[in-house]
């Protein structure tokens, strides 16, 4: 199965789709995570990237295409994170699915846009792995530390209230002809991204059974 979660910035995306790669062994591809990395790295495009990340705006499509393209070499059982956000983006996705034989159903986090606010700038996440927490409502054992890798967690900076207004406007006017897209080819469910994180995961499992069947049997 392969599932593409849509919703804007701080919708829990990340989180469930964590949970789903920690309980049932997807594999999570996230291009936030993997722009991140490219910036830390300092690869040629992490440095072109930077620019656009810090002011709110979407990377160009060219360069987040070429990047997730090598990833999906091997693209059963994953959960795609942040892609695609433009309609070339999912153009190109489709393209790469089609000549695999294999199809993706979109689960879009429906959230009221009021309580993302609090939920970013409370966000602290692991640059490593990319596991979010929250200050409030999933913290984390320690302050600043992953209870996962024990290693440290921090804030990002496109967190920050001003840009996050920014990477709201290019959401609405970018991402959400995508919900169109994928609720006209059929294979699409909503959840309802507000209640609690364990509500969450539950609806995405009760919408798509097969979800909660493990790929990887631990037994
Ligand atoms: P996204 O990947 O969609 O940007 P995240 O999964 O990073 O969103 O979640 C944003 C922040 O909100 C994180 O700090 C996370 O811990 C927190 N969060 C995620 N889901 C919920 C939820 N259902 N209720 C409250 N807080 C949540
Ligand atoms: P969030 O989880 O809060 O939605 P992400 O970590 O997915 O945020 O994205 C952070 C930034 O990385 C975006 O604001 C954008 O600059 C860039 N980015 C991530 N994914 C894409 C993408 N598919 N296309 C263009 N830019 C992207």
């Amino acid at each position: 199965m392969i599932l593409v979660f849509l919703g804007p910035p701080g919708a829990g995306k990340g989180t469930q789709a964590k949970i789903l790669e920690d309980r049932f062994g997807y594999r999570q591809i996230s291009t936030g995570d993997m722009l991140r990395k490219h910036r830390a790295d300092k690869t040629a495009l992490g440095l072109e990237a930077q620019s656009y990340m810090d002011a709110g705006k979407l990377v160009p499509d060219d360069l987040v295409i070429r990047m997730v393209e090598a990833e999906l070499a091997n693209a059963d059982n994953i959960i795609v994170d942040g892609f695609p956000r433009t309609i070339p983006q999912a153009d190109a996705f489709d393209a790469v699915l089609a000549r695999k034989g294999l199809d993706a159903v979109a689960v879009i986090f429906d959230v009221d846009y009021n309580v993302l606010a609090e939920r970013i700038t409370g966000r602290w996440s692991n640059p490593r792995t990319g596991r979010v927490y929250h200050a409030k409502f999933n913290p984390p054992k320690q302050a600043g530390i992953d209870d996962e890798d024990g290693g440290p967690l921090v804030q990002r900076p496109d967190d920050a209230a001003d840009v996050v207004t920014k990477r709201l406007v290019e959401y609405d006017e970018k991402t959400t002809p995508l919900i169109a897209h994928y609720e006209k080819r059929g294979d699409f469910v909503h959840v309802n991204g507000l209640g609690e994180i364990d509500d969450v995961t539950r609806a995405i499992i009760a919408k798509l059974p097969d979800v909660g069947k493990p790929i990887v049997s631990t037994s």
